[in-house]
């Protein structure tokens, strides 16, 4: 007998084919979809994602679940995206996640639907300077070009509060561009800007460039107004940035910072929320060597620390089974 071509003989073999190699369709559950914000990436989000959707998407014969990553401009629209059911998850600085729910500036209304899921690495704030620019702290940059983040992002929420917090305007600045974080590295070594404001796990891929590339300064941020910050935030406390972590860069900077953590709407499935949340923590030596920003975390901060919301069902469902809250 002679094969036939025909392309709709062919697509009925196709299919024929699908529904042999796939016996268990009917029965086992039906392929869902699940989506985290991240960030740029070159930031640590970008990375965290990842980890999260592969440990997910190894059982995925098992829950049916098959998960993907979005980069995106960060914090505050991870959470604005996520409100618009357009994410299923993202990722958070722990003071815009506060400021989402309750409805504080950058968002314009409060998300009472939001939940949180678990927190994960810290993020110091970071100041990064070009080293001919002989910039010490945040006032040097008076006159100066500094990023200071692309609207949507934590990063720039947090500048905006910093800046009040040290009597300093966005007018003190020669330049506040607005670049996204993957952009600021190669235009500080460009010599397109001064600086820029970041705030992201360590280590990370975007630091790393730039301090290796033309030898950014990491710059201290410390005084007065980061002390009343830390004294009337609970999301923001004390971080230091190691000596040697980065090139170049010998010493260790003081600064403080916010913990990355991941929300969700209470409109997302218990199911997907406590799939992820199992894989994650039922893998969790393997989650923690996927990122060097990782190794230091610990189950019980993950589930209390750093999360406004409430925690979503799902999630709560597997901490109960572990005994992790009551
Ligand atoms: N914290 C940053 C933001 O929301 C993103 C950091 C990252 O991508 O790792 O703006």
């Amino acid at each position: 007998m002679k094969k036939s071509f025909n392309p709709s003989l062919l697509g009925a073999t196709l299919a024929l084919a699908a529904g042999i190699l796939m016996p268990a369709a009917g029965v086992q559950a039906q392929q869902k979809f699940m989506t985290i914000g991240t960030g740029g990436v070159t930031g640590v989000y970008y990375a965290a994602g990842g980890a999260i959707c592969r440990l997910v998407n190894k059982d995925r014969a098992k829950h049916g679940f098959r998960c993907s990553v979005e980069s995106t401009g960060g914090s505050a629209y991870n959470i604005n995206t996520v409100k618009a059911a357009e994410l299923d998850f993202g990722v958070s600085q722990s003071d815009v996640h506060s400021k989402g729910f309750k409805g504080e500036a950058p968002f314009k209304a409060a998300f009472p639907e939001m939940r949180s899921v678990f927190s994960i690495h810290p993020e110091p704030f970071t100041l990064l300077a070009r080293p001919e620019a002989n910039i010490k702290s945040l006032s040097d940059f008076k006159g100066r070009r500094l990023n200071v983040g692309n609207p949507g992002s934590g990063t720039r929420a947090a500048f905006d509060e910093l800046l009040v917090a040290v009597n300093m305007k966005i007018s003190d600045l020669a330049l506040a561009s607005e670049l996204k974080a993957d952009e600021h590295g190669p235009a500080l070594c460009d010599n397109k800007i001064d600086g820029f404001f970041y705030g992201v796990g360590h280590p990370s891929a975007n630091i790393q460039d730039p301090t290796t590339a033309c030898g950014a300064k990491l710059v201290p941020i410390t005084g007065p107004g980061v002390d009343a910050l830390v004294k009337k935030y609970s999301y923001y406390g004390y971080a230091t940035i190691p000596g040697g972590m980065y090139a170049n860069n010998p010493q260790a900077t003081a600064t403080y910072g916010v913990l990355a953590t991941m929300v969700t709407s209470s409109k997302v499935s218990a199911d997907m929320v406590y799939t992820v949340t199992k894989a994650v923590f039922e893998n969790f030596d393997e989650f923690k060597k996927l990122h060097p920003a990782f190794a230091n975390l610990q189950p019980k901060n993950m589930v209390a620390d750093g999360l406004t919301a409430p925690l979503h069902d799902g999630a709560a469902r597997y901490y109960r089974e572990k005994g992790w809250i009551k």
